[in-house]
């Protein structure tokens, strides 16, 4: 349930009723909008009659229930207002939302040594990334296939982070070690077989680092949502949602089947920002520069793409990774498209 407040309602108002819906039992969370202050209300709203509550202050403008399981999550809960999340990176605050130009993301699929993560992150960030991505801690289908370097690989991510100045996205399989990867990463990756995995979405819900959340391979938009939920409830506002292609029936031509229409579906379902993932999407380095394109056509706020320096000899996902020079190519397209919808940073003017 929200109550939405009128502009210009006192603060010493809302205090009041944040300590009545406490006594009540209700949590009550405040969203500080440009013109409106929502409060949301989370616990059993299921006995108050909205029009009853409406009569418990005269600042109160209106009172709805949020129909949607996912409550925290729902673009509702927001009274329809978009929420941005701002991560620190060494060169200062990247912000994800709908009213922010696209963050692009991009690396190897896995961090494979010191040379070939620094080169890659240098070259990446010329051609406009903001951040890095790479594994350290693989999920793998099979356990005899290369599980990514584990802890030495986090050295590595964060003498690339220095060297570039580029913000680091990597993933945690395990919430036994999210200390130690929340020291050099400025984003926590939640991967496709890890998102219902409700003890580990707890835990990165109980630390302060932003979340990425990706759709799990079969995960429906209410489950991925739910999931989203779990973080949010254990505290951490900062949730990114990541689309990566979900199990549809050809494994032949493609690894999984980018599901596109999760923009404007999620656009109206939820206030969280949109990453979209034509790597793992289409598993198919030919294939990503149409669907990353498209991505940004449809809306997205994100991009996140593997690009290995030699994808011939990658550890893992070299077939889907684009090469240093097919990854800048592809920027100087997306940025044709990202300026046409007025989401693409503007270039700093050059010196004379
Ligand atoms: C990855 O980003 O390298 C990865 C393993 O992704 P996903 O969880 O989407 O398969
Ligand atoms: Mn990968």
């Amino acid at each position: 349930m929200i109550i939405v407040m009128k502009p210009g309602t006192p603060q010493a108002e809302i205090d009041r009723l944040n300590r009545e819906m406490e006594n009540w039992g209700l949590t009550p969370e405040n969203i500080v909008g440009r013109y409106k202050v929502v409060i949301g209300l989370v616990g059993d709203t299921a006995a108050l009659d909205p029009l009853q509550l409406q009569e418990i202050s005269p600042w109160i403008e209106q009172v709805l229930r949020v129909e949607e399981p996912f409550k925290r999550a729902s673009r509702q809960f927001r009274h329809g207002e978009p929420s941005a999340v701002s991560v620190a990176t060494p060169e200062g605050n990247v912000m994800f939302g709908e009213h922010h130009p696209v963050v692009t993301i991009a690396g190897p699929c896995s961090v494979e040594s010191e040379e070939a993560i620094v080169e890659t992150a240098l070259r990446v960030k010329e051609a406009g990334a903001k951040f890095l991505r790479g594994g350290a801690y693989k999920p793998r289908t099979s356990p005899y296939a290369f599980q990514g370097h584990g802890e030495s690989a986090l050295e590595l991510l964060a003498k690339a982070r220095e060297a570039s100045g580029l913000g680091v996205i990597t993933e945690v399989m395990d919430a036994e070690d999210i200390e130690k990867i929340a020291e050099v990463a400025d984003v926590l990756q939640v991967g496709a077989r890890n998102m219902q995995n409700f003890a580990l979405l707890k835990k990165v819900g109980a630390q302060e680092k932003p979340v990425l959340l990706k759709r799990g391979m079969s995960a429906t938009i209410e489950e991925w949502l739910m999931a989203a939920e779990y973080v949010l409830a254990a505290g951490n506002p900062n949730v990114i949602l990541c689309e990566r292609g979900i199990r549809t029936f050809d494994r032949r031509y493609t690894r999984n089947t980018l599901d596109l229409s999760v923009l404007p579906v999620l656009r109206s379902l939820t206030h969280l920002p949109i990453t979209i993932d034509p790597s793992h999407g289409t598993g198919w380095a030919p294939f990503v520069p149409a669907m990353a394109k498209a991505a940004i056509a449809a809306g997205t706020d994100a991009l996140m793409i593997e690009v290995h320096p030699n994808p011939a000899k990658a550890l893992s996902d070299g077939p889907q990774s684009l090469t240093p020079e097919q990854f800048r190519q592809l920027m100087d397209e997306l940025a044709v498209i990202g300026k046409a919808i007025g989401r693409w940073e503007k270039q700093p003017a050059l010196l004379p």
